[in-house]
């Protein structure tokens, strides 16, 4: 039975009390396994785990994350896998900042892991988390090759003036404040797609990708390179996102200080989880919002119209950005599957060669499409993200 695992990649991304998983073949692309265990550290922990179409849940406390893992490899005997001596090419992890150390996928060594841990002052959310996953994983797969997956990686190369903020040089060289960007995995797996799909290489493609998921973000991409990227040195710049703010004027970080007597930790937690379309309509199912809105419920009608305002300004920027567009492309949860985002977010650009063609964008699919009409100069698509497989695929061709 092991043997049907030998060769695929096992995919770990662990936040703080979560931890996802995929077992899957790069090369077949066929998901042998997933699974997702939350509430890590509390009570109640549980844990979803699918392989090859047989699902199991479980409640059960759950410790911390090598429990978790430990759990995991059970499951798996359970089906009768050894995963230990299933001949697993490599674990890809994906790791949230790679701060200015890494630019590309990276096996992890003794002096990788430690690097890791220098730079998660940059993310202390995620990183830390990140790395209990992959202490967790090695601990129990000491033998399988475990490679490093930056979500930072694609956008290291943004140029200077995207890259700078306009604060003092010698701080932000000290505390390594800059631009990093993020979704990075997601926005570079797209943008190949979207060229692959057009029958183009992507050096010859200018772009702009919306991930527009729970967190969202934007890029710019000339000819396969990022020139500009709406996350910066955290995920909370940019776009209205489920619970984050997006931008903000840092004066207000200020105003709460003074005025309402927050605590960096309250503010922290009232920009990154309390605001975005949940801060602003109590919701950040973007399902349950566009039924409200179309219900006529008006704190819902304000969170879109604040959500789709802003992503019109990027959409906006980039399109001079970039000089000239070749496509827009929507992925992840909401730029995938809410048709009226996608018109709404690109309404009244025909003049700027970009015309939505209404019954291909209200076509539902899990395929790469083109939704504009065949006479748009810019060719709108929607294609699926797939960063479990993009993470493995690097993966592989790092311990190759
Ligand atoms: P992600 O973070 O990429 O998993 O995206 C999650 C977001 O996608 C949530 O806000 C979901 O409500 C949204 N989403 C998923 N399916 C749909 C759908 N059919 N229509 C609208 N939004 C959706």
């Amino acid at each position: 039975m092991s043997e049907v695992i030998a060769g695929s990649v096992l995919v770990v991304n662990a936040g703080s009390s979560s931890l996802k998983y995929q077992v899957l073949d790069p090369k077949t692309e066929e998901v042998i396994a997933d699974g997702l265990a939350e509430r890590i550290g509390e009570q109640a922990a549980s844990i979803k785990h699918w392989y090859r179409g047989t699902e199991v849940r479980r409640e059960l406390p759950l410790p911390d994350h090598e429990a978790a893992i430990a759990l995991v490899v059970d499951l798996f005997a359970e089906e009768g896998v050894d995963i230990a001596e299933s001949g697993l090419a490599a674990v890809g992890h994906r790791v949230v900042h790679g701060g200015r150390s890494f630019f590309e996928p990276t096996l992890i060594t003794e002096r990788v892991h430690s690097e890791i841990v220098r730079i998660s002052s940059l993310a202390p959310l995620h990183n830390p988390a990140n790395l209990t996953g992959i202490d967790a994983v090695t601990a129990l797969l000491p033998d399988v090759p475990a490679v490093a997956v930056f979500d930072t990686a694609f956008f290291s190369r943004l140029p200077d003036e995207s890259a700078h903020y306009a604060l003092d040089a010698e701080v932000a060289a000290k505390y390594a404040i800059r631009r990093y960007g993020f979704h990075g995995t997601s926005h570079q797996y797209v943008s190949q797609s979207a060229a692959e799909f057009l029958g183009r290489k992507a050096s010859d493609v200018n772009q702009i990708v919306l991930h527009l998921g729970n967190g969202a973000s934007a890029s710019a991409i000339r000819g396969g390179v990022p020139v500009d990227t709406t996350m910066g040195m955290t995920p909370l710049e940019g776009l209205v996102m489920g619970t984050r703010t997006g931008d903000i004027d840092a004066g207000i970080v200020f105003h709460l200080a003074r005025v309402a007597d927050m605590s960096i930790e309250d503010i922290d937690v009232l920009f990154n989880k309390k605001s975005g379309l949940k801060g602003l309509c109590g919701e950040n199912d973007f399902r349950a919002i566009l039924e409200r809105v179309d219900a006529g419920d008006d704190e819902a009608a304000k969170a879109y119209l604040v959500y789709l305002h802003r992503l019109r300004r990027y959409i906006g920027a980039y399109m001079i950005q970039l000089g000239r567009v070749d496509t827009i492309v929507f992925t992840a949860g909401v730029g995938e599957n809410a048709a009226p985002v996608r018109a709404d977010s690109l309404a009244g650009l025909e003049r700027y060669g970009v015309i939505i063609d209404p019954e291909r964008n209200a076509v539902r699919s899990d395929e790469p499409r083109l939704i504009s009409t065949d006479d748009s100069e810019v060719a709108v698509l929607v294609v699926p993200t797939n960063e479990e497989l993009a993470i493995a695929r690097a993966a592989v061709a790092v311990t190759n």
